[in-house]
């Protein structure tokens, strides 16, 4: 019987990839195949209505060789422990890539938080932060936002986490967890991070494939966080978007979609669907969108042996995590078009959360134009070094990432040996 590979197992392979073409040194492969820690919870929360129910929750600590574990947290039905795995690998590799002092790690809880109430949502993540306990802090362990948390959830993660610590210490641990509201001491820029990051990364290719993005069409796969503000970043370089879809359905438009009209529409609705100025179309005409342009910024697998035949673009722009499966990539390449591959297109959220955490431990306040300014410089850096390396190596966009990030962690364990 044919096995369909794991998400992880994707990894493992993406990785060895990489490892095969610069030769990478065996122990060193061994190490970075595993994840460090792996933290399994069952933790029990009142509902509204008096009952308790049990959840199941993740927190995989991937690598943590060039700095603190850092990695979002994800509310969804579909989390396990496979998904965190593969989750908190490419943060490893992402802030290789980004080249930031952080490791990987990501968590999440297997639920669906829109058959619960706010009140029971505060709960579950409080006692979620409660049993993580010491698994997280500042120096050690920093979640962020990832899909269905926001920074009110983060707010709630950094009370809990501070109600639990002797209350002299209390002002010295804002930075256990990113992605906070800016009252709380979030970053200015942390919300739009993700999509500025993938904007940068857009107009540098557009400038390098002499392709002029004024007039130029996209489509986008996610309206949420990443989705969203991509588009609406967007638009200021008069790119037209002509297909949007979400949980909810699809839409198109070829004359346009207004970003920030859908956005207002989403925000009263629950999605895209039903919005009054698009014609609501199927999955597979969605992916069969013309357009020069596709962000997917939803979930993982969605670029596909079944999917990847219907493309029609010149760029693929990955704001998810993992939107393009092993066999999506093979068709993808043969079909000529270019990729900006997640680990470095969608670094500019983990690259504005080390703002944000930078900022929390030397009690400053960054202005959004020194923010902007530092998030681009970093993605820019980030993109050449993986050009560079697609070129020297003669391997696709994801293959010289990964070779980025490797040859980065490679260096600091040859540096530092392994104990003892
Ligand atoms: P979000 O919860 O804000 O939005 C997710 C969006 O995906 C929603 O619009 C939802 O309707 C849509 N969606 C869910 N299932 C779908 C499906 N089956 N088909 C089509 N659309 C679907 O989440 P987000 O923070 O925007 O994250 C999106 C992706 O970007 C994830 O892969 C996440 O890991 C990645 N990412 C997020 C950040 C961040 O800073 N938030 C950083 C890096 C990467």
């Amino acid at each position: 019987m044919s096995h369909k590979s794991t998400l992880y197992e994707n990894v493992v392979t993406q990785l060895n990839r990489a490892a095969d073409r610069i030769d990478l040194d065996p122990d060193i492969r061994k190490i970075l195949t595993n994840t460090t820690n792996e933290i399994s919870i069952n933790f029990p929360v009142r509902m509204d209505d008096g009952r308790i129910e049990m959840f199941t929750a993740y927190r995989v600590q991937h690598n943590n060789v060039l700095g603190p574990y850092k990695g979002g947290l994800r509310y969804h039905p579909s989390v396990d422990i496979d998904e965190v795995r593969a989750l908190a690998a490419w943060m490893t590799w992402k802030t290789a890539v980004a080249n930031i002092p952080l490791g990987g790690a990501k968590g999440g809880i297997q639920f669906d938080p829109s058959d619960y109430s706010r009140s029971e949502i505060e709960r579950i993540t409080r006692r979620f932060t409660y049993a993580l306990g010491s698994n997280i802090g500042p120096e050690y362990d920093i979640p962020a936002p990832d899909v269905n948390t926001n920074p009110q959830i983060m707010a709630w993660i950094l009370d809990t986490f501070l109600s639990t610590m002797p209350p002299q210490e209390r002002q010295r641990c804002f930075h256990v967890v990113t992605g906070k509201p800016i009252e709380s001491g979030g970053s200015e820029g942390r919300n739009k991070a993700t999509g500025q990051g993938v904007v940068f990364l857009i107009e540098r290719w557009a400038q390098d494939n002499a392709v002029d993005l004024n007039g130029a069409t996209y489509f986008v796969q996610g309206f949420g966080n990443v989705g969203s503000w991509a588009a609406r970043l967007m638009k200021a370089n008069g790119v037209t978007l002509v297909a949007v879809e979400d949980q909810t359905g699809a839409i198109s438009n070829p004359e346009g979609i207004d970003p920030e009209e859908l956005l207002k529409f989403t925000d009263d609705q629950e999605g895209v669907s039903g919005y009054p100025n698009a014609k609501p179309i199927d999955h597979q005409t969605f992916m069969k969108t013309e357009a020069d342009i596709f962000i997917p910024a939803a979930l993982e697998n969605q670029i596909t042996a079944d999917t990847a035949p219907l493309l029609n673009v010149r760029l693929i722009a990955e704001g998810a995590n993992g939107p393009t499966d092993l066999e999506g990539d093979r068709i993808i390449q043969g079909k000529g078009i270019n990729l900006l591959p997640d680990i470095l297109c969608n670094a500019g959220g983990v690259t504005v959360s080390y703002f944000e955490w930078l900022q929390n431990k030397r009690s400053e306040f960054w202005d959004l134009e020194e923010v902007d300014r530092k998030l681009h410089r970093i993605m820019i850096r980030a993109y050449e070094r993986v050009r560079d390396a697609a070129q020297e190596h003669d391997v696709d966009w994801r293959t010289a990432a990964y070779i980025v990030a490797i040859t980065r962690l490679a260096k600091v364990y040859k540096e530092r040996g392994i104990f003892p």
